[in-house]
């Protein structure tokens, strides 16, 4: 898994769970050197709900299946409420 600023092809991430659109990605800091000071935001473009994720020095595809997974267990919360 590769994240590219903007990017919202990935399919594991569900949608947004406030306005059903479909999240945009953005990976602040460096995506090859791992051991930086890296943030993964996921964004809706709808209602701009934000999920930040830091991902300090987890490589950047731990990082992703971190964020994703944060971003689908929020969407869970609100569907059991
Ligand atoms: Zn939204």
């Amino acid at each position: 898994m590769e994240i590219h600023n903007g990017d919202s092809y990935n399919d594991n991430l569900l949608p947004c769970p406030f306005c059903g659109e479909k999240p945009i990605w953005y990976l602040k800091g460096n995506a090859e050197a791992v051991g930086k000071r890296r943030v993964i935001t996921i964004k809706c473009p709808m209602c701009g709900t934000t999920q930040e994720t830091a991902v300090l020095k987890l490589p950047t595809e731990m990082g992703c299946l971190m964020a994703v997974a944060k971003w689908n267990m929020r969407q869970v919360k609100k569907e059991n409420k």
